[in-house]
Formats: structure tokens, C-alpha cells, sequence
């Protein structure tokens, strides 16, 4: 199997490029590659406006850089993140993704945070397989999670997201565009464009051939975009940002309808991938580290508006053994809090 990678650079800003890899929906031999290479980067760079290019060659899927994956089950892998909020070291790499592959097909569970980790993600899943990649399913807007959508859109993925999950990212593409580059570089955006997705869905079935993936949108709890995914075979539910480990949980939704959510029974769950931290964790401990920072976000935030606190005093808790617990507690639990304010303010 071989992938067409075109040189581009940043017209804005030249001495910053890289080399893209432009998926094809179908494996290509090493002549289709070369036959098609013109055509295709012509067409690609119609969509790039901000790229210049330089030239393209075709390289085997085994000369690729390759996405670290662990299966675990069979036909299950995971992509474990990196440490911390997004920032020029990580290249914002930072989110739990997920691919299943069954005898008919591929299902890939978030895409990245950028066409670059999407395309590594990509030729990780091609040295396994060559089966048609059926859907991307995104389990809610955030940019660690969404990036890197518009490339599996290329390589023949439906997108699949909650309902609201199209007008949330329409809602802050704009502002993401301009402050997720300096945060984690516009070397590691190179051509990266925001997708929506193709449909969205609450609650579906979908068949790959010996996996079954059971998608379901969910009540505004992390964000109002959350859906969750759940393995049938193995009883692996990918969580998405409902439920975070090692960095600290942010609130972008309600924290009532969060903690709502994580009190819900689910029999047939027995271990979760957690949007961010080690995977798998067994369900429901794997979630105790969440449930109980939101617990007490909520009872702080409650009692600082029962005693007559304005939101510019109560974000300034503080609690030393969480801030020790979590990374990023001190840049995130004032937003947090600030969140859960506007939210409990009106019960
Ligand atoms: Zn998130």
C-alpha cells in the first residue's frame, strides 16, 4: 500500500512546512500513487489556500510515522495521550483515541488535534488493515478530539457526532482558530482545517463485522455535544471527556447534568477509555478521581453562592491535596468554578 505526501509550507509564514499525507479512500499501488499524485495534490491544495506547496512522492505505508496503538481486545485499540493541557511540547496530542477494526470495516473513536497526529493515526491503523474506513465518531467538540477530522473525511470516513455537535464547533471555530496556533504552534496546525460532521446521531448501532459499537448521545454534561461509545464485545465504553484521569476535568456543560451522568447504572460496562489519562480502567472506579472533583466543585461553588460570595471571590479556591492530585488544577478549576457558578447561580 502506498500514500501520496505533498511538502507544503505556510504561504504566511515560508520557512514553516511539512510533509502531508493526502489518504486515498481505496489502497493504492505504488503506479496508482505516482498516476494520480498531480491530479490529487492539485485538488487537495484548492481547499489550502494558506499552503504553498513543493513536491510530492508516494511512500509504502511501513515508511510512515505510525501513532503508538495497544490492542485491548481483539480488534481494539487505543491511543493513550500525552500529559497536561495543550502546549508547543505536546503539539496538543493530549486525548485517549480509539480504533476499532471488525472483518468488514473500521471505525476510528475521536481524531486528534491536527491533520498531523490524524495522518499518524491514519498509517498506524494501515499497517493493521487495509478494510475500508467506515466512521470517524467524534465524542464531542474539543479540539484535542476534533482536529484532525477533515482527514479521515478524505480517506472515505463518515463523520459521526452527537446533534449538537455540528453547531457547537460552528459556535467557536472562529475563536479556536485563533487561540489554539499559539498555544501549540501553527507548525504542528500545518494544514489542518475544522470539519463538521456529516450527521449527527443519539443513538445507533453500528455493525463492523464481529464488532458492534453502540452510539449514544448524552444529556449536556462535559459539553452539551457528548456521546459515548460502547464496544459490545469486550464491555470497553469510550467515554470521551465525561470522564477525565490525571488532568483535571473542564466544565464546558453542566456540572449537574455531568454528575447526573456518572450516577447513571450501566450493567454492561466493565471498563471504560477515558477521555484523558492511562486506559483502560475498570468502570465505575475508573471514574471515582471525576465524581469526586465535581462532587465537591459543586458543594464549594453552592455554599460560596449561599453565603452571599461574588463569582470573583469563589473562584479563588483552592484545595492544596486536589491541586497536587491533578495536573493543570490551578489554570483549570478557576474556569471551572466560574462555569458551575453561572450554572448553580439560578437553582
Ligand atoms: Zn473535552
Amino acid at each position: 500500500m502506498f500514500h501520496l505526501l505533498l511538502h507544503a509550507c505556510l504561504a504566511a509564514e515560508p520557512a514553516t512546512c511539512a510533509e502531508r499525507l493526502l489518504p486515498a479512500p481505496a489502497p493504492l499501488t505504488e503506479e496508482e500513487c505516482h498516476s494520480t499524485a498531480a491530479e490529487r495534490a492539485a485538488g487537495w491544495l484548492l481547499r489550502h489556500p494558506e499552503l504553498t506547496a513543493g513536491p510530492s512522492r508516494c511512500a509504502p505505508t511501513a515508511d510512515l510515522p505510525q501513532l503508538p496503538l495497544k490492542e485491548i481486545a481483539p480488534g481494539l485499540l487505543v491511543h493513550e495521550g500525552q500529559d497536561g493541557l495543550p502546549d508547543t511540547a505536546n503539539r496538543g496530542e493530549i486525548a485517549n483515541l480509539g480504533v476499532v477494526i471488525g472483518s468488514q470495516g473500521i471505525a476510528v473513536i475521536d481524531a486528534g488535534a491536527s491533520r498531523a497526529q490524524a495522518e499518524s493515526l491514519f498509517s498506524a491503523i494501515r499497517a493493521r488493515s487495509d478494510l475500508p474506513i467506515r466512521a470517524l465518531i467524534l465524542t464531542h467538540m474539543h479540539p484535542d478530539h476534533s482536529f484532525g477530522a477533515d482527514l479521515f473525511r478524505e480517506a472515505g470516513a463518515e463523520i459521526l457526532g452527537a446533534p449538537r455537535l455540528a453547531a457547537g464547533i460552528e459556535a467557536r471555530a472562529a475563536s479556536w482558530m485563533e487561540s489554539y496556533p499559539p498555544q501549540v504552534g501553527n507548525g504542528a496546525l500545518l494544514g489542518t482545517l475544522m470539519a463538521l460532521p456529516d450527521r449527527g446521531t443519539a443513538d445507533e448501532r453500528l455493525e463492523l463485522g464481529g464488532a458492534t459499537l453502540h452510539l449514544r448521545a448524552v444529556a449536556t454534561a462535559h459539553t452539551d455535544n457528548d456521546l459515548t461509545v460502547f464496544h459490545a464485545q469486550s464491555g470497553t465504553l469510550f467515554t470521551g471527556d465525561l470522564v477525565f484521569n490525571e488532568l483535571l476535568p473542564t466544565l464546558d456543560g453542566s456540572v449537574n447534568g455531568w454528575l447526573a451522568w456518572l450516577d447513571e447504572p450501566r450493567p454492561e460496562v466493565r471498563r471504560i477509555v477515558a477521555g484523558h489519562g492511562p486506559a483502560p480502567l475498570p468502570w465505575p472506579d475508573g471514574a471515582e478521581a471525576t465524581r469526586t472533583y465535581l462532587e465537591r466543585l459543586r458543594t464549594t461553588v453552592r455554599a460560596a453562592i449561599a453565603a452571599g460570595q461574588p463569582m470573583s471571590v469563589a473562584i479563588r479556591d483552592r484545595d492544596p491535596a486536589e491541586a497536587a492530585r491533578w495536573q493543570a488544577y490551578d489554570t483549570s478549576h478557576p474556569r471551572n468554578v466560574s462555569a458551575a457558578y453561572a450554572e448553580l447561580e439560578w437553582e
